[in-house]
């Protein structure tokens, strides 16, 4: 079976055609500024080996997109399927399910329901996820859906590790707690993790998912009990643009000394903070290149970046009272040889030793641990778009 999967943000539609038999992507692409002021939209599209990209008249609406990417995989040129029947399900990747969401479920009028009563949590990619659904509905009415949450794999963690120390009303009306992101990806690498390592029952796992969005999940047993995100995606480590955890109190100091509104604010701490704020680049290489010719913030902006990441593993050892690996993964998981190191040099009184050739090594399922390394130390690249490929084929297909 060929399974379409769709990521649909605020103003961009990303999509992959898998083929189930073996697992390949047969095409892959996004499109982007869909409905936006700008006059014109843009398509990236990839087909058999090769990449076209264009320019196009502006897109209006998700709808648009939709029906633009299911004429470029059925096009005579650029195409790589015959006819739309060719498609027997689409896999939908979503950000928040709540506390409704303990897994992926078929997409019927109650998991829409249940998507918009979460829109008050995602405000910014629910509301975008579902004119993606919307949008395939229309143009595939006959084919199932499946809806693959962002949150769904953290919603084993227990009340101590997601209740915040609010007044109870605040959980209870308002359901505010930590949630966590990127489960997707966390459930994905730590199943591998199991199986790759033949890690027996009360296994204790932490995944590093370094991208740049990042967190990381302590999981036992495969199964989450931890997670550094919160409520939203700003919680936890330093990121790309993110500034991760600091003091609530800054908000408001912020807001009261730049005359800002909260929502000024948090999008400052979302989009303009983390090694983008501390540096002027959010891509790891750049500051690592700009750290190498002598740039002081730049080396200030990797040393927090790298003490926060041992911080949280450390935390995890302590919370889960012990640790058989630590799993590295995403962008910067997956290439950034240094940055794997750095991490791990503040390891050692855990007993973790790299050994420096094994981690030589980019994107790939590799041990980078010493044979006698008291903790395991692997990198394990993520597949987001496979992980809601199977969920997808094996729901669609439940009789
Ligand atoms: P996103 O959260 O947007 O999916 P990615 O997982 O693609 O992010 O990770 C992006 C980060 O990975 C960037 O900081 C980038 O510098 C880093 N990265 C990507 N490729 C490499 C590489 N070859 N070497 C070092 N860092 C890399």
């Amino acid at each position: 079976m060929k399974i379409l999967i769709i990521n649909a943000g605020s103003s961009s539609l990303k999509y992959q055609l898998i083929d189930m038999d073996d697992e390949s992507v047969i095409s892959k692409g996004l499109v982007e500024r869909i409905g936006t002021v700008d006059p014109k939209s843009n398509i990236t599209h990839r087909y058999h080996g090769k990449k076209y990209e264009a320019e196009i008249d502006k897109l209006g609406d998700h709808n648009a997109a939709m029906e633009l990417v299911l004429k470029m995989l059925t096009d005579k040129e650029y195409g790589v399927i015959a006819s739309l029947d060719e498609i027997g399900a689409v896999g939908h990747r979503v950000l928040h399910g709540g506390e409704k969401f303990t897994a992926s479920c078929l997409i019927d009028d109650a998991c829409i329901a249940a998507i918009e009563e979460n829109i008050p949590l995602g405000p910014l990619h629910n509301p975008a996820n579902l004119m993606g659904i919307h949008a395939c509905q229309k143009v595939l009415p006959n084919v199932p859906q499946v809806a693959v949450f962002d949150t769904a794999f953290h919603q084993t963690m227990p009340p101590k590790a997601f209740r915040y120390g609010l007044p109870n009303h605040y959980y209870t009306d308002l359901h505010m707690r930590k949630y966590g992101f990127h489960g997707t990806s966390h459930r994905f690498v730590s199943a591998r993790a199991i199986e790759l390592l033949g890690l027996g029952k009360g296994s204790k796992v932490i995944i590093c998912h370094l991208g740049n969005g990042s967190s990381l999940s302590a999981c036992v047993d495969g199964k989450c009990v931890d997670t550094t995100m919160g409520i939203t995606p700003l919680d936890g480590l330093l990121m790309g643009t993110r500034c991760g955890t600091l003091d609530p109190a800054c908000v408001e100091f912020i807001a009261n000394t730049e005359g800002k509104s909260v929502s000024d604010v948090l999008n400052m701490m979302n989009k303009k903070s983390g090694l983008l704020g501390l540096t002027g680049s959010s891509d790891m290489r750049d500051v690592t290149a700009a750290m190498d010719a002598g740039d002081e913030n730049a080396k200030l902006a990797i040393d927090m970046w790298t003490y926060t990441v041992q911080k949280y593993i450390g935390s995890y050892i302590a919370a889960m009272n012990g640790c058989d690996a630590i799993i590295f993964t995403a962008g910067i998981g997956e290439n950034h040889v240094r940055a794997r190191k750095w991490v791990c040099e503040g390891l050692s009184w855990f007993g973790v030793k790299i050994d420096d050739a094994r981690n030589d090594s980019h994107g790939e399922e590799v041990k980078i641990s010493t044979d006698d390394s008291k903790i395991q130390v692997w990198v394990i690249p993520t597949n987001e778009e496979l992980a809601i490929a199977r969920d997808t084929l094996e729901i669609a297909t439940k009789k």
